[in-house]
């Protein structure tokens, strides 16, 4: 049992909080979490929790039936995000460290950093301090180890984590390292951990090979007992009969975890199974029972490593597990967390100075810097992409109310806690985007069931001074949603986004007799419920808007496919207007990627004769330029003419986008630039 006291509690008043629980049996703990002072009560004890609620200074009082209070999720429900340098771990991010076993030498941390970070891990690992089986083992560089981590780390905008294995070190290494990992033989060193968990800096706690997953609880509530807030699991393989591996991955531990505490777990699969071509099959099977993230060890040349050569993997196959855990994270509901490269690194990798918004691409001369007719200049617009970053302090804009899809895509491009602006309606976005109340919008424009957003696709021709930087997909698990007296059988109307109806077709079919209410937004269908109080009508509508509003889940996953995915854009405002095309603090998210975009979207009417279409899809034919979506729209008010929609690769020489853009806008009637961004997976 926990019980929280008010903030400047009078002492006396704690003290008599104190006695009262020892009378009863109690033994007591004081400790303080986060700005809480806290009273964590165990033992036998026996109480009348609302008298003891009463008691003067006494804000809440928490019953746990578990042992550990701190970690537990009875005490705190929602997910912490533990914070590491410029990295955030937990919620719905996959956040991926990786590094050598044990730092060797400047020049190998240096190398494989600048690796694994091309590849996109965000936190660098690595070991100054091992401890090895045996005495005779390398034992590491120790101090100088550690330093030349943190050069690595910094060069390539990475923080970092290493092993610390005695309390005299920990204080030693305090300002070095970013994260401290206690390793899987100090879990239980119990002044280690004391000694860590005052210092206030995050840690990764690895299981113990032979720990049960409520000795591994007790030791991060000894981590947080003693002052870090900031814990990560790590399950790393316990010591099971199978010798085949070197541990076994003990993957449920995994939703155990996740389910007992608050924390973010991830999963190391490199100790777990100890041979280089198991670790990945392992670590997609960690992300895919609900880990949020991992650390893998990768070395430049394994055969030549220090310790755990074996199971390190090369650098390609680290880039190549990477990529697989880009495409698996949106099946469960997350995304690869991507943090921005510090700036010099960015600009070695595009070959070319990084570009204002008079700069041309890779130094070809700018098209429209002469010629301003008819769109914006590519040069401008992805030079605005590569500098801008989001900052913060402006809201973003999402249609809808809480839980809506757009604004998990909103969380998942800008974090959890990033400011946001509810609208009613998509044209609400871009006039808050327009406007400036926002800095950003989040629209979706196609879902992979049903197609585009048609109406919002007309919404970039009606506002040329908004432009597409970002995009995402998240995948859609659609539920029907009502109140929770309701039952499947007492419904009779259904309420949804027309998406929402199109996307659950199959199931809708199923149900001839229900009435369909369309809404704007699959959210606001669900807190209409909510507000009438109706028990016959229901949702369909993502589980987050069912808990955002307290309702019951009556079916889930209604979707016809369950690969059903729909793409966001971000979107900003152009200064300029049209003619200059320039984006100002077009705040593109890092999670969203750095580097120069490799998606472009454009919207063109072509002349009415024979092989017009055919000239402008040879323009791009020709330059290996990719086209991804093409589709036609009536132009309204004018009957029988189309407006062709597109979406086109950037290719690495951006000179020769360019100049299939200039020459398209001669074969073109209407042309419009809606965007350049980075193409999400
Ligand atoms: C390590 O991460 O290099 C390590 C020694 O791990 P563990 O403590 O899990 O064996
Ligand atoms: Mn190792």
């Amino acid at each position: 049992m926990i019980v929280v006291l008010s903030k400047g509690i009078a002492t006396h008043d704690k003290e008599m909080v104190r006695i009262y629980l020892k009378d009863r049996g109690f033994n007591i703990r004081e400790q303080s979490f986060g700005e809480d002072a806290i009273i964590g009560a165990s033992g036998k004890g026996v109480v009348d929790v609302r008298e003891l609620g009463l008691l003067p200074g006494v804000e809440r009082v928490a019953a746990t039936s578990k042992p550990y209070e701190l970690v537990s999720r009875e005490t705190k429900s929602e997910d912490t995000i533990v914070t590491v340098g410029n990295v955030k771990i937990g919620g719905s991010r996959i956040t991926v460290i990786a590094g050598p076993c044990a730092v060797e030498s400047k020049e190998q941390i240096m190398e494989t950093a600048a690796r694994v970070r091309e590849s996109g891990a965000v936190i660098l690992r690595g070991g100054a301090y091992k401890p090895r089986t045996s005495p005779y083992a390398f034992q590491g560089l120790g101090m100088q180890g550690l330093e030349f981590m943190k050069a690595a780390g910094e060069a390539n905008g990475m923080p970092i984590v290493t092993e610390v294995v005695s309390p005299e070190l920990a204080v030693q290494m305090k300002d070095l390292t970013d994260m401290f990992q206690i390793g899987a033989r100090n879990m239980q060193n119990f002044e280690l951990l004391k000694k860590v968990g005052s210092l206030g800096k995050p840690v990764l706690l690895k299981r113990g090979p032979s720990a049960t997953i409520e000795e591994w609880l007790m030791a991060a509530e000894y981590l947080l007992a003693s002052g870090t807030n900031d814990v990560v699991f790590c399950e790393r393989g316990i010591r099971t009969f199978e010798t085949y591996t070197r541990n076994t991955l003990d993957i449920s531990a995994i939703p155990v975890i996740k389910s007992l505490s608050h924390l973010p777990v991830i999963v190391d699969p490199s100790h777990a199974v100890g041979i280089r071509a198991k670790v990945s099959p392992a670590a997609l099977a960690a992300i895919a029972a609900g880990a949020d993230g991992l650390t893998v060890e990768v070395h430049l040349h394994p055969d030549e490593a220090l310790s755990d050569g074996p199971q390190s993997l090369y650098p390609e196959q680290f880039e190549k597990l990477m990529r697989d855990v880009e495409a698996l994270a949106p099946v469960v509901g997350k995304e690869l967390l991507r943090t921005p490269r510090p700036h010099h690194h960015v600009t070695s990798l595009d070959g070319a100075a990084p570009f204002n918004g008079a700069a041309p691409l890779s130094g070809a001369m700018p098209l429209d810097s002469a010629t301003t007719a008819g769109g914006p200049s590519l040069g401008a617009t992805t030079g605005a992409f590569n500098e801008a970053v989001f900052d913060g302090n402006l809201p973003v804009a999402f249609s809808g109310e809480s839980g809506a899809f757009a604004e998990q895509a909103l969380m998942r491009a800008f974090g959890e806690d990033a400011k946001r602006i509810q609208t009613d309606g998509f044209k609400a976005v871009f006039d808050a985007v327009l406007d400036g109340s926002a800095c950003a919008g989040v629209i979706p424009v196609e879902n992979s069931l049903a197609g585009s957003v048609h109406e919002n696709y007309d919404l970039f021709l009606r506002y040329p001074d908004i432009a597409m930087v970002g995009e995402l997909k998240l995948r859609i698990v659609h539920c029907l949603i009502a109140d929770g007296r309701a039952e499947l059988d007492s419904i009779r109307v259904i309420r949804s986004h027309p998406q929402g109806f199109a996307q659950c077709k199959d199931f809708l079919d199923k149900h001839p007799d229900w009435e369909l209410e369309p809404f704007n937004n699959t959210a606001t269908a669900v807190a209409s419920i909510v507000r009438e109080g109706a028990v016959k009508v229901a949702a369909i509508a993502g589980e987050a808007a069912a808990i955002a509003h307290g309702l019951k889940v009556l079916k889930e996953g209604i979707e016809t496919n369950p690969l059903n995915y729909t793409r966001f854009v971000i979107i900003s405002r152009r200064t300029g207007g049209k003619a200059q095309g320039e984006l100002i603090a077009a705040p593109v998210p890092p999670s969203l990627g750095s580097g120069k975009p490799t998606k472009a979207s454009l919207v063109f009417s072509v002349s009415d004769e024979p092989g017009s279409l055919f000239a402008c899809l040879k323009i791009m034919s020709e330059r290996g330029i990719n086209l991804s979506k093409l589709e036609s729209r009536p132009i309204q008010g004018k009957p029988w003419e189309y407006l062709f929609y597109a979406d086109v690769s950037i290719p690495d020489s951006a000179g020769v986008f360019d100049a299939a853009i200039a020459e398209l806008k001669t074969k073109t009637r209407d042309f419009h630039f809606l965007g350049a961004y980075r193409a999400a997976v």
